[in-house]
């Protein structure tokens, strides 16, 4: 057996919602929203099937969605994507990571990372060969500095995996930050994968930059989307790569034996959706922030200290003030056994020196949702 996978715990997003099934509690661990999505996407797809769209599609994606990805990402990022050379289409975002980690590291390079990291990331780094190099960040800021950045970027950095907006601690970097990555890359000649899942997941008008845009970043980044968050329906699993035709080359030889297409249903509806007018992607952020805003005020006014959180469905609590003692994961599950209520320990997002105190939470649901976690987090002492 593979040890890296042998030794592998189950992804907390599993346990935490098999711990909520048994428990019958809220769930506000695993991150997918209450609502079904919007309807006329998910019409689209019904129809689609119907139609006959069932059969193998081209395996970069159908050219409709190709062109009406690069025609969105024009509208709302300002990229000029090329539909034929520049766009492919994977069954979700996390088999685009996997395909480009897969056609990238050769064994021995090295991978920059991000602590708190997606769990998905450190195993698929280190089954491509890869040698992680970790950035360790920390609360409340969870701040990117050029000290951190030098001491783990060096000759041998073959790429940077980077996630922004950032789950779990819904940090939105600003320009700033990705200008000094982005500076990083140049000197060192790395590449960056970046998981940008969270793009359209944004909050209070701040602006997304995507890394691809910044300066001396166009031939070395792997820009990866998804339509499971973009429209809300993680299940979906319809992600988008674009990268530069050289880059996407290689990248598409990982996933003609990964996946090989994606259902050509979901891909009709995505490319129906991603055209919808800028009122429905306004509408959904602001929904989610009114949600974010309901969960942050209940956990404040029930004296746990929220962290802030300008993007994703994710909002986290710091335990620290609260107790010398912290320990996120004793915490969640005696939430989610005692009070019934799921959380995620965000200790699991850590390699290596974890940081203990931090509980994320999902507010991507509806208001009595919401108030009826709330009311059972007002009986923890
Ligand atoms: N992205 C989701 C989250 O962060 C989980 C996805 C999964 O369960 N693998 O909660």
């Amino acid at each position: 057996l593979n040890p890296i996978y042998a030794e592998l715990p189950t992804t907390i997003f599993e346990v935490m919602s098999h711990l909520a099934r048994t428990h019958d509690a809220v769930n506000l661990g695993q991150g997918f929203p209450d609502d079904p999505g919007p309807q006329d996407v998910r019409r689209k797809a019904a129809e689609a099937v119907v139609d006959g769209w069932n059969q193998y599609p081209p395996m970069m994606g159908l050219v409709e969605l190709r062109r009406a990805a690069a025609a969105h990402y024009r509208r709302w990022q300002g990229l000029e994507l090329d539909p034929d050379s520049e766009v492919m289409v994977t069954s979700g975002a996390t088999e685009a990571i996997a395909g480009a980690l897969l056609a990238l590291i050769e064994p021995g390079d090295e991978v920059v990372l991000f602590q708190p990291l997606y769990d998905a990331y450190l195993p698929l780094v280190r089954r491509a060969g890869g040698i992680a190099k970790l950035v360790r960040l920390e609360p409340p800021a969870w701040n990117i500095t050029r000290e951190k950045l030098a001491a783990a970027f060096s000759e041998r950095t073959k790429l940077v995996l980077f996630n922004n907006p950032q789950n779990p601690t819904g940090v939105v970097y600003s320009r700033q930050d990705l200008t000094l990555l982005a500076e990083f890359c140049v000197a060192f000649d790395a590449y960056a994968v970046c998981d940008e899942v969270w793009e359209h997941v944004i909050f209070d008008d701040l602006a997304f930059v995507p890394v691809m845009a910044l300066p001396g970043m166009r031939e070395r980044t792997v820009k990866i989307s998804s339509a499971g968050k973009i429209f809300g329906m993680t299940g979906w699993k319809v992600g988008l790569v674009f990268a530069a035709p050289a880059l996407m080359k290689v990248l598409s030889k990982a996933h003609q034996f990964l996946t090989f297409t994606t259902p050509p249903n979901l891909q009709v509806a995505v490319a129906y959706g991603l055209g919808k007018s800028d009122d429905y992607f306004t509408g959904m952020r602001a929904g989610l922030q009114r949600s974010r805003d309901r969960l942050a005020r209940g956990l404040t006014d029930l004296g746990f200290s929220v962290l802030a959180s300008s993007g994703t469905y994710f909002l986290s609590i710091d335990l620290a003030p609260l107790t010398n003692a912290a320990d996120d994961e004793a915490f969640c599950l005696d939430l989610v056994r005692t009070h019934g209520v799921a959380a995620i320990p965000v200790s699991a997002f850590y390699a290596e020196d974890a940081v203990r105190s931090v509980v994320r939470f999902c507010f991507a649901k509806h208001d009595t949702t919401i108030d009826r976690a709330l009311e059972r987090l007002a009986k923890v002492p």
